[in-house]
């Protein structure tokens, strides 16, 4: 089946009876790998693919420009030599069941070392996650040595204050029966809804029902592991854990409007202290962009939120939000948890975050969670005590008071300037 050159013929993958016998069966959830099968979504050869969609989707077009440059072969097949993971992760009892892990491959961890026979016959298969070591330089956490909140012992944080920590990127790849049912739908309703949504990109949604898998071109989620990964799956080793979603304007740039950073740091000093003490700490950040809206629909909202009549108010960000995007929220945290349970855990001590639904998905998938820890006031911006006390007001947790009506209503934001 080896395929080194690709052919100018487009094969259409719509048709059901467009089935090869190189296109291997996949059955999510079993505990075998050869039997549950591996995600073959590499364009080398079409015949061999089980999956709609290609890897590093939200790439694909970014690779299709390479291709069309003449800089990129398309015939390329990746040399996986060495590639493989510094720490074993997995297998655990989760990667079995069919409704824990269903926006990610289990098995997309180092295909090369489960489906070594299939590689020898040439398939091509490729890696949705990849594990590395790195040392991070943060000037929040130099801060937190100088004020001898966290201490440099050697082995988490450094003599040169760098932090240890396992990084692992994890690319989502969708299998829809399961996902339909967490959403509560059926399959060929989900189908409909993501081929409309995406301007028809994907016609195998609809018109091959036979192939369950999608890999979609969305963002990954990249995980750091501070301490020993494989004891993230120990419910009696104390695991702090902070799950964030993607803020480019606080998390890079340290815009004040919100506390994402802060609260971000926050979850990163408790991590490091945590496994210094024999615990973990673990730090999920998924690619989300403003609540899963976009970049450009919240820098327009926060336009809309200033320039309103009486200026930014708590009493009206929610509002402000929802007028202009249509949802307060899109983010759906339902397949959050599916990176915990990549990585077997069964109990968080402590939960670095204040929202509801984030708590609800957790909990909701089967994991314990002991204390929840909200981000202290001293860490909130000026101009970010709208949003915090928004979001207090609308339920989320937190230990101290909650505003109401025109109290509510008198904390105000930055005007435009
Ligand atoms: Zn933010």
């Amino acid at each position: 089946m080896e395929n080194t050159k690709r052919s100018e013929h487009i094969v259409l993958a719509t048709h059901s009876n467009l089935k090869y016998p190189e296109s291997l069966p996949l059955d999510w959830g079993n505990q075998d790998p050869i039997k549950r099968g591996p995600v073959v979504a590499s364009n080398t050869n079409p015949r061999a693919r089980n999956a709609i969609g290609s890897h590093s989707g939200s790439y694909a077009v970014f690779r299709a420009l390479s291709i069309a440059s003449g800089k990129y072969k398309p015939s390329h097949k990746p040399d996986l030599n060495n590639t493989f993971s510094p720490v074993k992760i997995g297998p655990y009892p989760s990667w079995n069941d069919s409704t824990k892990i269903v926006s990610l491959d289990p098995w997309g961890l180092d295909p090369q070392l489960h489906f070594k026979d299939l590689f020898d016959k040439g398939y091509d298969i490729r890696p949705s996650i990849a594990v590395t070591q790195a040392h991070l330089q943060l000037h929040e956490i130099h801060e937190a040595i100088d004020k001898g909140r966290l201490k440099m012992d050697g082995k988490v944080v450094l003599a040169n204050k760098d932090v240890k920590v396992t990084k692992v990127a994890i690319e989502p790849v969708w299998y829809l029966p399961a996902m339909a049912a967490r959403l509560g739908t059926d399959e060929g309703s989900l189908r409909r809804i993501l081929f409309t949504e995406s301007g028809g990109m994907y016609p195998e949604l609809i018109t091959r029902p036979d192939l369950k898998v999608w890999l979609p071109p969305i963002g990954s989620t990249t995980v750091y592991i501070f301490g020993n990964p494989a004891d993230l799956s120990n419910p009696n080793v104390e695991l702090s854990c902070r799950v964030h979603d993607e803020c480019n304007g606080s998390d890079v740039f340290g815009s004040d409007i919100c506390t994402c950073r802060p609260y971000l740091m926050y979850g990163i000093e408790h991590a490091a202290e945590c496994a210094q003490r024999g615990g973990v700490g673990i730090i999920a950040y998924y690619r989300k962009e403003g609540r899963a809206l976009g970049e450009v629909t919240k820098f327009l909202v926060y336009n809309a939120r200033k320039r309103q009549e009486g200026g930014d108010s708590a009493a009206t960000y929610f509002k402000r939000t929802e007028c202009v995007a249509g949802v307060e929220d899109a983010r759906f945290q339902e397949f959050m948890p599916d990176v915990l349970h990549f990585f077997g855990i069964k109990k968080i001590h402590h939960l670095h975050s204040m929202s509801n639904m984030k708590y609800d998905a957790i909990v909701g998938s089967g994991i314990e969670v002991i204390n929840r820890v909200s981000i202290p006031d001293h860490l909130i911006p000026a101009d970010a005590q709208v949003e915090m006390e928004a979001k207090k007001a609308a339920g989320y947790f937190n230990k101290g008071d909650v505003k109401k009506g025109e109290e509510l209503a008198s904390v105000k934001g930055r005007d435009i300037e």
